[in-house]
């Protein structure tokens, strides 16, 4: 962690010093990013097979329906906190809308096509494209057959569903072989994208937009700082040993400015924290294609900027909507750098507002899309917390012992 740390000042330095030809570094970065992308896919698959050996599909739909309402709820609050402080710091005032900006916004899919396209139609395209809610889907199926031949009542059946997962089980362990390996490779990584974004960010464009920059910065501490802990205090989860144990993954979220290339340490960092490998393997990978408070933020901030710039005068009824829609186009937004604008445009469409004025604030958006991915992956930690908090408690009062021990051991394994 704390190599991670000097990288990434360093990467700040060079950064600021060479400007834009520190981007010869950019491969280093480049470099990280691919071996975290690499290991995602595996490291889901192997992963939640075996979750859902060591779980009943009681347990696991209790889980589901804990994180999906706290997704919704939460992500719900973050639009509306990046509209309110927005409304304060007003960063549209004194603003034109720009010329020649122009961006294609794609069509918003139908909620029914969003369900549709998790069941994929080809299990190795989901795989290629790295479609998550896909891969996640066929694991469970994967994992829920597997388990139904270990308790078949034929020998060989059995064996069969016993062998498969055995097998699984030594995936995964590679995989976390693997990515620890990957992890030794992060403070270069992390050098070489900090060095290239701080080397090309132009310093014109930041003054010019300060104010959108200071609102977004503002919320996401907001959420991160104020929501989140009271969110964690209410389950009563320790809030100072939540934040020490995740900040790795938190790190890597601001600067890789992409949830699912963070996938891998969120996990990783999630069973650190003590999280059971139950609720992490099962809620992260979905948090992190579903969950985007940060986004969110953005969504709620960049709407205020549009109205202002264009004069429009955001009724109770238009801002109830813009919730509404921020948060169906923050589950639709990709885990990659860059998604939340194509977000951004299709609540702008609905919203009747010029999405040129997304292409104005696309300028700065390297910087504030590494705040909003943090801010992703936090709540993303924050969710399977919480709910690995409520399933410990069910468990305490089922099996006071012998849980005792298995957290405490998960813990000790676990530990980074
Ligand atoms: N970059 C963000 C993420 O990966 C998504 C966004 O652009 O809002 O979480």
């Amino acid at each position: 962690m704390l190599k991670i740390t000097v990288g990434f000042l360093l990467g700040i330095i060079i950064g600021l010093i060479f400007g834009p030809a520190a981007g010869v570094l950019s491969p280093l970065g480049d470099l990280f990013l691919r071996l975290l992308k690499m290991i995602v896919v595996p490291l889901i698959l192997f992963t939640l097979i075996v979750s859902v050996n060591n779980s009943n599909p009681k347990e696991l739909g209790r889980i589901g329906g804990k994180i999906f309402p706290y997704y919704l709820l939460s992500t719900a609050v973050a639009v509306f906190l990046g509209i309110a402080i927005a409304k304060l710091i007003n960063p549209g005032k004194g603003l034109k809308m720009p010329e020649n900006a122009t961006l294609d916004v794609p069509e918003a899919p139908s909620m029914i096509d969003v369900l549709l396209q998790i069941v994929p139609s080809n299990i190795f395209e989901s795989m290629a494209n790295g479609d998550i809610l896909s891969i996640v889907f066929v694991a469970l199926i994967t994992g829920f057959a597997i388990s139904f031949m270990r308790n078949s009542a034929e020998a060989q059946m059995k064996d069969w569903g016993n062998m498969l997962l055995k097998f699984t089980e030594a995936g995964s362990e590679v995989t976390f072989r693997i990515l620890n390996g990957i992890l030794q490779y992060a403070p270069i990584g992390v050098l070489g994208i900090t060095a290239n974004s701080i080397g090309n960010q132009g310093m014109e464009t930041l003054s010019s937009l300060a104010k959108y920059v200071g609102a977004s910065y503002l919320g996401v501490a907001i959420q991160m700082f104020i929501i989140f802990p009271i969110i964690l205090m209410l389950f009563r989860v320790s809030v100072v040993k939540f934040f020490t144990k995740t900040r790795e993954a938190i790190m890597t979220a601001f600067v890789t400015c992409s949830s699912l290339g963070t996938l891998p340490v969120t996990i990783k960092s999630a069973l650190n924290a003590g999280i059971s490998h139950r609720v992490a393997n099962f809620t992260l990978p979905i948090g992190a294609t579903v969950n985007m408070n940060g986004s969110a933020i953005h969504f709620g901030v960049g709407v205020v900027l549009a109205a202002e710039i264009v004069g429009y005068d955001l009724t109770i009824g238009a801002i109830v909507a813009i919730i509404l829609t921020g948060t169906l186009a923050s589950v639709g937004t990709a885990g990659v750098p860059g998604a939340g604008l194509i977000g951004m445009s299709i609540v702008f469409t609905q919203a009747g507002l010029p999405i040129e004025i997304v292409g104005l604030t696309a300028g700065v958006n390297v910087i504030t899309d590494m705040v909003f991915t943090m801010c992703n992956v936090t709540g993303d930690l924050v969710g399977a917390a919480i709910v690995d908090k409520t399933e410990k408690d069910v468990e305490e009062e089922d099996l006071p012992l012998q849980n005792a021990q298995e957290s405490n051991l998960q813990y000790d394994s676990k530990s980074i």
